[in-house]
């Protein structure tokens, strides 16, 4: 998919702050450069009106073009003498691609593809984890307690390249503190950073949205974020098991589940529990479900957190 609309709306503002800021920036500086230097500001006068007479064919273009260029000179010459340098008028930018449009040739630039998957990892909710937790951060030293871990980041990596000897889901299952959500936030960052966009939830919170959006139709904001939830390129559901459930989340959250793997669309669910657990938690039909669609981690070791 497409970054959704409440992404989309917050780079948008997010653009808007810049070039007004950098537009700021600008202003202040010719505003005390004129201050500092009064012939400067005149000089500036007679640049713009020149400029328009060439543009407005007002005089022979080449005595126009050559005067203009002179005055041009004379304001290089006078900023150098000031100590400043040839072009410290210019417009400040914090992008010299697209000069803080947001566009080149009807494209999104990179500055602004930047700034959707800025807001796109906060809308993610793993802004700041996915910084500490990836693949580059990841150490077989750190994990030694976990003799799988090696293995799993592999797997992972193929995964994150749709490689098909790795299903499209994936059931990561072990006590708490053995890497499961380590190895979900470097499959998110990898896919944060080829442009997807990923939600992560953990089991209470999306059983929440689940009854929201049922609940509370006239609440958009809601009824859109649970929409997201099938629609999301990635989806990481963290905790299965730990939420209070109650049978109508429960069999929306396995609907989405299927809806998604019907669209092709990715989902990676941890849980502290094991599959006689999961067996008596859910019904067993829904687990094989699952368990048709997902390859299946099994995380193993000591509690990294206590060490
Ligand atoms: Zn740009």
């Amino acid at each position: 998919m497409t970054y959704p609309t409440a992404v989309l709306k917050k780079a948008a503002e997010q653009l808007k702050k810049r070039q007004e800021e950098n537009k700021k920036i600008t202003r202040e500086k010719k505003e005390t450069l004129y201050a500092a230097i009064p012939e400067l500001a005149q000089l500036n006068l007679e640049i713009s009106a020149k400029m328009k007479q060439t543009l407005n064919l007002e005089q022979d273009v080449r005595v126009s073009k050559q005067m203009l260029s002179d005055l041009v000179k004379k304001r290089e010459k006078l900023l150098l003498e000031h100590g400043y340098s040839p072009d410290y008028l210019a417009d400040y930018y914090e992008c010299p691609v697209c000069k803080d449009e947001g566009f080149v040739d009807g494209k999104p630039c990179r500055c602004y593809q930047k700034l959707m998957l800025l807001e796109a990892c906060k809308m993610s909710n793993l802004g700041e984890r996915i910084e500490k937790e990836n693949f580059h951060t990841y150490s077989p030293e750190l994990h030694k307690e976990h003799k799988s871990m090696e293995g799993f980041i592999h797997k992972a990596k193929k995964y994150c390249e749709k490689d098909p000897s790795v299903k499209q889901n994936l059931l990561f299952t072990g006590p708490t503190g053995t890497g499961k959500t380590f190895l979900s936030s470097c499959i998110a960052k990898e896919f944060l950073d080829s442009g997807h966009f990923v939600l992560y939830y953990t089991a209470t919170k999306l059983f929440n949205i689940i009854d929201e959006a049922k609940f509370h139709r006239e609440d958009t904001e809601a009824v859109e974020l649970a929409e997201m939830l099938t629609e999301c390129d990635l989806l990481i559901v963290d905790d299965l098991g730990t939420e209070y459930a109650f049978l109508y989340p429960q069999s929306r959250l396995f609907d989405i589940l299927d809806t998604r793997t019907v669209q092709g669309k990715r989902t990676v669910i941890s849980t502290n529990m094991d599959l006689s657990e999961l067996n008596q938690k859910y019904s067993p039909r829904i687990v094989s479900r699952i368990l048709g669609n997902y390859e299946i981690f099994v995380f193993q070791g000591k509690d990294l957190r206590y060490q």
